[in-house]
């Protein structure tokens, strides 16, 4: 199939290039040139384990372009592009508008069956009542009949990306008409999974109720997680415990200073605004959302019972990124505890090894070292804020270390140890 993609970053870089890996034909669209130029000379322009090679291989199979023509020449768009929070929590749809328009104006000149398929993560009722009548606006053609329309949401975890497009936990399809329906089938039956066919709204719910079930279990495990420190327990070893109950699952229950990325605070947040929106209350959510704005703060209250006063003190960082695998720093929680860190007048010297540079946008004063090593041997105490792999080699012997991700060989080697839930 040939087939277009609008949005390239994690999501549509990711899902283009596994369809590409198939056999099918891909133009990437993306309004940023450089993320232009760096997809057509093979080259990620984020990082994201296996995606280089994923690139390489199928050279010949994919181009990029700003240019929204180019989706005349395809026979299905994905629409992949961000849908970050507006000041008060609830859904920025900018974006999507934008290439939903694009995308309509560009399908008046095509007279074939043209599949849309929105990716980005919508609230119920996005796709049909905003999304729909702007690409038939545009096209002057009417959806389900000249057109097909579908939603498709996206579940793929940051620094495993690549594989999560090979190997789904499930795929879920929201279609209203059986042409669509039929299309996006045959495009997904290489990979083996289960396979929910479902209405368009329910397929824009499902993403959420996934995200904000996640965040609830973080909540749930930083919550308990709090009250096993003060009680001197491990909630790791709880939480092991809780695993093994068939009905509850040991994923997601690693207890420490909270989530961050770019998908769950701007999902639970919209969801929150648009239960509000609709007359309900949703405590639970919002509660997982204090929970998690709080979190980081542990760290650094379990600093400064070891350095009351951080003025001139050097505080080493190790991670950036929101998680490890990745260079996204979007909510990372390193950001609100550097700001901390400086607004105490400590010193702060941070590593990461795939997201310095992005950090250093926000924080082009923070001193960045060029190793893990460096920060533990430069600072007087040491965060640990991300769970790099590479965190696990590292000489601890001596030093003070707060962890806020359950880093073993610090846990077992460092002169003061403090976990944040354990
Ligand atoms: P991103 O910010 O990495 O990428 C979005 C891209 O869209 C950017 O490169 C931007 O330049 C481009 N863009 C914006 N407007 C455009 C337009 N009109 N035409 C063409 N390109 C345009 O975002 P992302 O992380 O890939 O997320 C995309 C969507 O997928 C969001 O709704 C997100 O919630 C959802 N999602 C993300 C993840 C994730 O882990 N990142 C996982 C599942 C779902």
């Amino acid at each position: 199939m040939r087939i277009s993609v609008i949005g390239s970053g994690y999501v549509g870089l990711i899902t283009g290039m596994g369809f590409a890996d198939f056999g099918n034909e891909v133009t990437f669209l993306d309004i940023n040139e450089k993320i232009v130029e760096s997809i057509n000379s093979a080259t990620p322009p984020i990082y994201e384990r296996g995606l280089k090679e994923l690139m390489q291989k199928n050279v010949g199979r994919y181009k990029a372009t700003s240019e929204y023509k180019s989706v005349i020449d395809t026979d299905i768009t994905f629409i992949c592009v961000g849908t970050p929070s507006k000041k008060d929590g609830s859904i920025d749809l900018g974006y999507v508008v934008d290439a939903a328009a694009r995308v309509g104006e560009a399908l008046k000149e095509r007279d074939d069956f043209h599949v849309v398929v929105v990716k980005s993560t919508v609230l119920p009722g996005t796709t049909e009542e905003v999304v729909k009548p702007i690409i038939e606006k545009e096209s002057g053609k009417e959806a389900f009949k000249d057109f097909g329309l579908a939603m498709n949401p996206e579940f793929l975890r940051e620094g495993n990306a690549v594989e999560d497009f090979f190997k789904p936990d499930r795929i879920v399809m929201g279609v209203k008409d059986e042409k669509t329906k039929h299309i996006l089938e045959t495009l997904y039956s290489p990979i083996s999974c289960p396979k929910l066919v479902t209405d368009i709204k329910t397929a824009e719910m499902i993403k959420y109720a996934s995200n904000a079930f996640l965040a609830t279990k973080i909540s749930f495990a930083n919550e308990i997680g709090n009250v096993c420190k003060k009680l001197g327990i491990d909630a790791y070893e709880v939480f092991r415990g809780v695993g093994l109950d068939h009905r509850i699952n040991p994923a997601f229950f690693r207890a420490g200073i909270g989530f961050g990325g770019s998908c769950f605070p701007k999902d639970v947040k919209a969801l929150i605004a648009k239960a509000e929106e609709l007359g309900e209350d949703p405590t639970l959510l919002k509660a997982v959302m204090g929970v998690n704005e709080k979190q980081h703060m542990k760290l650094i209250e379990l600093l400064k019972k070891h350095i009351p006063d951080l003025r001139g003190k050097t505080i080493g960082v190790l991670g950036l990124a929101f998680k490890p695998d990745t260079d996204d720093i979007r909510e990372s929680k390193a950001i609100p505890i550097v700001k901390m860190l400086l607004e105490e007048s400590a010193n702060v010297i941070a590593y990461d090894p795939e997201a310095m540079e992005n950090f250093r946008r926000l924080f082009p004063d923070v001193k960045y070292a060029s190793s893990g090593e460096d920060v533990v041997k430069n600072s007087d105490a040491v965060l640990i804020v991300t769970e790099w792999v590479e965190f696990e080699e590292l000489d601890y012997k001596g030093k003070i270390v707060i962890d806020g991700r359950r880093i073993d060989k610090a846990r077992r080697e460092a002169l003061v140890y403090e976990g944040v839930c354990w």
